[in-house]
C-alpha cells in the first residue's frame, strides 16, 4: 500500500497505523520513495548522509506486533504507540546504533556509536523509525550547512541557496517531505534558523527539558536537542515524547511535561505577547517587518494583547555567545585525539600523532573556534573574556526575568533578519555569526524558543520566533498553534 504520509500529520498517521488502517512499514517505505524522488541523498540535496533502507524497513515491519496490542485504541502517553510507524530523521551529532555518527566531520569518519542517545531511544520506544542521519555544519558550528566534511546541503525550496544551519539537513528533510519530524541540535539557533529558511517549525526546548545524553557536546551550557516539525502539532507531539527527566544527563530537569498537543489548542484570549523593540531595529528589512507585523496582528485578532517591551542587553548576545561557545567547545573537542574515536594520522611520537590527527580531521571553522576558545580561557585572558562574558550573560538573563516578571507571557520576534542566502555568498566568518543575532540569546538565557513560518519574501520562507519563560513550552506551543491557525496559507505566501 502506498500512503501520502507527507500530507498526513504524525498523529494522524500513528492513529491510522494503530487502528490497522495503514501497515506499520508503509510510511517508512513512503519516506524512502520520497527521498529518492526528491534526491534527498548525497548526490542530490545532500540532506541525508547516512541511511540503511533495508534495516529501517525491517524495523518498521516488526512494529506489527505493537499494532496487535493496540486493538485499534488511540495512542496514550507511554503506550509505545505515540509515534507508531512514523519515520524520523536524526542529526548526525546524535548517537544512533548501526548508522554512523560523524558530526559532519572527517575526524569521526566511519564512527559508529556503541550506545544510543536518550532522545533516539525515546523516539524508538514510542514506535518511530529512524530513516537517516542528516547533514550538518561540522560539529554544529555554522549557520548554513555549507561547512560539512560531506559537502553542502541544498535548500529544497531553492537548491542554489543554503538551508540554514547547523541542522540544515534535518530542516531540508522535513521541507522536502521526506519526514514530518526530525531531530536537530541547538547551541545558538541551529534549529530555529534553518527552520525559518526552509519554511518549517523548529523548537529549542528549555535548557534541561530534553536529555543531552548521546548528543555530541559542542558548548555544554548552551546545547539542547531540538525538534523540527512539518507543523506545530508534529513538533508538539515529538516534544511530548522527548521531554522529561533522564538520569543519564545530570543537567536534565525533573519538571512535569505538559500534554503539549492538547494545551496548544487552548485559546490565546488575554495572552500577553511582548514585542521587544531591540529585535525590530531600523536596519530590519521592511518586508521582514511587514511579515512579523502581520503575524502579530493575527495573534491580536484572536484576543492576544501585544505589548512593546525592551530587552536592553540584546546587542551583547553575539559577542558573549562567541566567547562562551568557543571556550566550551575547545574543552569538549579535546576528546578527539586520535586515540579514542575515528581518525588517526601517524606523526612523530604521541604529540605528533595528536597534531597530525587534529590538523587533518578538523575543518577550518572548527579549528578557528578551538583556537579562539583556548585563547579566551588562557591564564592571562580568562578574567577579561570568559569571566566577563559570563557576567554579561547574567545581565541578559536579567532582561528576560524582568520582562516575564512584568506579566508578559511570550515574546515574538523575527527568527532571522533575512531569508536564505545563496550557497557561497557569505565567506566572512563574522558575517556568518550575525545569522544568530536573534536566536543566540535564548540559548544563553536557557529559555524555550521556536520558529514558525510567517510568510515569504521573493518566494523564500521567513520565520517568526516565539520565546517563553523557562519550562513554559506549553504557552509557546499555544501561541505557535494560534499563529499557524490564524495565518493559514498566508504563512507560506
Ligand atoms: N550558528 C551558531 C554557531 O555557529 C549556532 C550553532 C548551533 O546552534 N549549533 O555557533
Amino acid at each position: 500500500m502506498s500512503v501520502d504520509f507527507a500530507a498526513m500529520s504524525a498523529a494522524h498517521l500513528r492513529d491510522a497505523v494503530a487502528a490497522n488502517e495503514v501497515e506499520p512499514g508503509a510510511a517508512v517505505r513512503g519516506s524512502f520513495a520520497r527521498s529518492g524522488a526528491v534526491g534527498a541523498g548525497r548526490d542530490g540535496l545532500n540532506a541525508i548522509i547516512w541511511a540503511d533502507a533495508a534495516r529501517s524497513t525491517r524495523e518498521a515491519d516488526a512494529l506489527a506486533e505493537r499494532v496487535n496490542q493496540a486493538q485499534g485504541s488511540r495512542a496514550p502517553h507511554g503506550s509505545g504507540r505515540e509515534l507508531l510507524g512514523v519515520p524520523v530523521a536524526v542529526k548526525d551529532n546524535i548517537a544512533t546504533l548501526e548508522l554512523p555518527t560523524t558530526c559532519g566531520s572527517h575526524i569521526l569518519e566511519g564512527y559508529v556509536s556503541p550506545f544510543e542517545a536518550t532522545v533516539v531511544s525515546r523516539l524508538r520506544r514510542a514506535g518511530a523509525v529512524v530513516v537517516g542521519k542528516t547533514n550538518m555544519d561540522e560539529f554544529a558550528m555554522g549557520s548554513s550547512t555549507e561547512h560539512s566534511a560531506y559537502g553542502p546541503t541544498h535548500n529544497p525550496l531553492d537548491p542554489t541557496r543554503v538551508p540554514g544551519g547547523s541542522s540544515g539537513g534535518s530542516a531540508a528533510a522535513v521541507a522536502a517531505g521526506v519526514v514530518r519530524i526530525a531531530l536537530g541540535s541547538e547551541t545558538g539557533g541551529s534549529v530555529r534558523q534553518p527552520a525559518a529558511f526552509c519554511g518549517v517549525v523548529g523548537v529549542k526546548p528549555t535548557y534541561g527539558r530534553v536529555s543531552r545524553y548521546g548528543l555530541v557536546a559542542f558548548a555544554s551550557s548552551l546545547d539542547q536537542v531540538g525538534v523540527f516539525g512539518a507543523s506545530v502539532d508534529d513538533a508538539a507531539l515529538a516534544m511530548e515524547v522527548l521531554a522529561g527527566l533522564d538520569p543519564l544527563d545530570a543537567t536534565s530537569a525533573d519538571v512535569p511535561v505538559a500534554p503539549y498537543r492538547a494545551t496548544a489548542h487552548e485559546s490565546v484570549e488575554g495572552l500577553v505577547v511582548g514585542r521587544p523593540k531591540e529585535y525590530f531595529p531600523e536596519s530590519l528589512p521592511p518586508r521582514m517587518r511587514e511579515r512579523c507585523d502581520r503575524a502579530l496582528a493575527a495573534l491580536e485578532a484572536q484576543g492576544a494583547v501585544v505589548r512593546e517591551v525592551s530587552l536592553p542587553h540584546t546587542d551583547l548576545a553575539i559577542p558573549v555567545y562567541y566567547i562562551v561557545a568557543p571556550a566550551e567547545a575547545s574543552s569538549n573537542l579535546a576528546r578527539f585525539d586520535g586515540v579514542r574515536y575515528g581518525l588517526r594520522v601517524q606523526g612523530d611520537g604521541l604529540r605528533g600523532m595528536y597534531e597530525a590527527t587534529r590538523s587533518a580531521g578538523f575543518g577550518p571553522e572548527v579549528t578557528r573556534r578551538i583556537l579562539l576558545g583556548t585563547y579566551v580561557l588562557s591564564a592571562g585572558y580568562y578574567d577579561a573574556y570568559y569571566k566577563k562574558a559570563q557576567e554579561v550573560r547574567g545581565l541578559l538573563a536579567g532582561d528576560f526575568a524582568a520582562v516575564f516578571g512584568s506579566g508578559v507571557d511570550v515574546l515574538f520576534t523575527p527568527t532571522t533578519p533575512t531569508p536564505a542566502f545563496r550557497i557561497g555568498a557569505v565567506s566572512d566568518p563574522y558575517e556568518m555569526y550575525l545569522n544568530d543575532i536573534f536566536t543566540a540569546t535564548a540559548n544563553l538565557v536557557g529559555v524555550p524558543a521556536m520558529s514558525v513560518p510567517v510568510g515569504r519574501i521573493d518566494g523564500l520562507p521567513v520565520g517568526g520566533q516565539l520565546m517563553a519563560p523557562h519550562f513554559r513550552e506549553d504557552v509557546m506551543f499555544r501561541a505557535a498553534y494560534a499563529l499557524e491557525r490564524a495565518l493559514g496559507e498566508e504563512a507560506h505566501r
